[in-house]
């Protein structure tokens, strides 16, 4: 038998979590895994020496903002090179898409902050005309989300209330619209618009929909509505109530979280999470601001700031929390102003307080703006709740990333690096074996994508080859767009996007589907 391709003399590690490595080779044909064994005496179009290197599934990241950027934007290649060949689209229940040109715009410059500017012109009135953009163009596969940031926006606008009966029924068809296209799961943002005025009844009757479909619900939790505790039971009610498998988006295991989850395990509650697994997060700073600020659409919520009430109100809401912090890290303005610098630097250079430089950077940057947002550096207590959060058997790593952004957070660069480099070979936390299972087979268990996450015969071949001995990430909080090292190859159905540890011209991604 002749193979397109095969991986010579590696050890493969098979995702599964499982299965100790074992030396094999691996041969592909028309971009699947066709063999796994001793191939020696077969013959092949291309040849790949994998001697003293992992061979193993690409990962997949469920929660990154990367979907404008595969499409073309300047970190387009930032996440293969860390073997990454599955990224989820919509998290946080951002998207634009099945929803008129108008809405979707507006949507698009409430969630800039997260994408950069767009690459392709806002208007995908229907699913199929946003999902078709990406084969052909993507180097990584893409897998769709329900956005119900969208979903809600179509049916009712950005009012900050809960909806009719009729605005309900909207929603329901949209998310069965999304889960007929393939969606695995219903996804929200609770501490963004419009998705932070949904009721627990909303989230019941969506979530129903999406069982209906054997999907499952994703969230960043209620914090700045419900604090830290209350958020964490909300998620554990409606698993519940809804009778859906759940998962909370990019935390951590400290103590509230930690006893959140051991309670979950008691009540044989459905409930897994992420974390990226860097002592800060990156969002827009329009968050820290009240709740009622931060309501209704972007425009609205502009020419609220603007009243100079609202502007002292806030101000003295953000210092009776403990103001921000000076550390705080100017990730992403539209133009290119204060990008990169400390917060408390920038503002001292326009002699304001930190609290006025940021509220007034919002409305100087139309409302799109985002923050490194570091914790309070304690890096004994910091280091300890990240290794607590990687050896969690619940626990699934995601990258969080954010692309197209002059100085974003690390993590976009190198989320996955780091695990294996850091917390594997470093620090020796979790096994290989284990590690390689929390980027590959158990997210695609969860997110019921039976043929990714394994390598396997028969299955697509999403294949990564690295060096356990070098694989490291290389961005930092200073210099965060630096790519990671030690991956020499990766493999998406069958064709190299990195060879060599160099990027291809080839984009073999594909649009997955549910239950596939
Ligand atoms: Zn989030």
């Amino acid at each position: 038998m002749a193979f397109d391709c095969i991986v010579r003399n590696g050890e493969v590690i098979d995702g599964s979590g499982k299965t100790p490595r074992y030396q094999a080779d691996v041969g592909f044909t028309g971009g699947l895994v066709s063999a796994i064994g001793d191939l020696s005496k077969a013959e092949s179009a291309q040849q790949i020496d994998a001697t003293d290197r992992i061979v193993c599934p690409g990962f997949i990241d469920v929660h990154v903002h990367s979907e404008n950027t595969l499409l073309g934007g300047r970190d387009q290649m930032a996440s293969l090179h860390q073997g990454v060949t599955t990224h989820l689209l919509a998290p946080d229940g951002f998207g634009w898409a099945g929803i008129p040109d108008k809405e979707a715009r507006e949507l698009w410059h409430y969630t800039q902050f997260a994408y950069g500017e767009p690459v392709e012109k806002i208007s995908w009135p229907t699913i199929e005309s946003y999902l078709s953009l990406f084969p052909g163009r993507s180097p990584a596969n893409v897998y769709p989300q329900v956005p119900h940031c969208a979903v809600r926006v179509n049916a009712m606008g950005w009012a900050p209330r809960p909806a009719t009966p009729d605005e309900l029924k909207v929603m329901e068809d949209g998310t069965r619209a999304w889960m007929e296209a393939g969606a695995g799961c219903l996804c929200l943002g609770l501490d963004y618009q419009p998705s932070a005025n949904a009721s627990f009844e909303e989230l019941v009757a969506l979530c129903k929909v999406a069982a209906e479909y054997d999907g499952i619900y994703a969230a960043h939790l209620r914090y700045q509505i419900l604090g830290r505790e209350g958020a964490w039971d909300e998620i554990i009610e409606l698993q519940k109530a809804a009778d859906i498998p759940v998962h909370v988006s990019h935390e951590r295991v400290d103590e509230l979280s930690g006893a959140a989850l051991s309670r979950s395990e008691e009540e044989n509650v459905d409930i897994t999470f992420e974390s990226y697994l860097y002592p800060a997060g990156m969002t827009h700073i329009t968050m820290q601001l009240p709740m009622w600020v931060q309501m209704g659409s972007p425009d609205e919520v502009l020419d609220r700031m603007r009243l100079p009430d609202t502007k002292e109100r806030s101000l003295a809401f953000l210092k009776e929390r403990g103001g921000i912090a000076d550390y705080q890290i100017i990730g992403y303005t539209p133009s290119g102003n204060y990008a990169g610098m400390r917060l408390g630097e920038a503002a001292r250079g326009v002699g304001k307080s930190n609290e006025e430089f940021a509220y007034d950077l919002v409305l100087e940057e139309n409302g799109i703006q985002a923050f490194v947002v570091l914790w309070p550096p304690n890096e004994e207590e910091n280091v300890r709740t990240l290794n607590r959060t990687a050896q969690h058997p619940k626990m699934m790593l995601a990258s969080d990333g954010i692309y197209d952004a002059q100085h974003p957070h690390p993590r976009g660069f190198g989320c996955f690096a780091q695990f294996l480099g850091r917390f594997v070979r470093e620090r020796k936390l979790l096994s290989l074996e284990e590690a390689i299972y929390k980027m590959s087979g158990f997210p695609a268990e969860r997110y019921r994508l039976p043929e990714r996450g394994r390598l396997a015969e028969g299955k697509p071949a999403d294949v990564v080859v690295f060096d356990p001995d070098t694989v490291s990430d290389r961005s930092t909080f200073e210099t965060p767009l630096e790519t990671a090292d030690g991956v020499s190859w990766v493999i998406v159905n069958g064709e190299p996007v990195i060879a060599e540890g160099t990027p291809t011209a080839n984009r073999p991604g594909q649009v997955l589907s549910r239950g596939r």
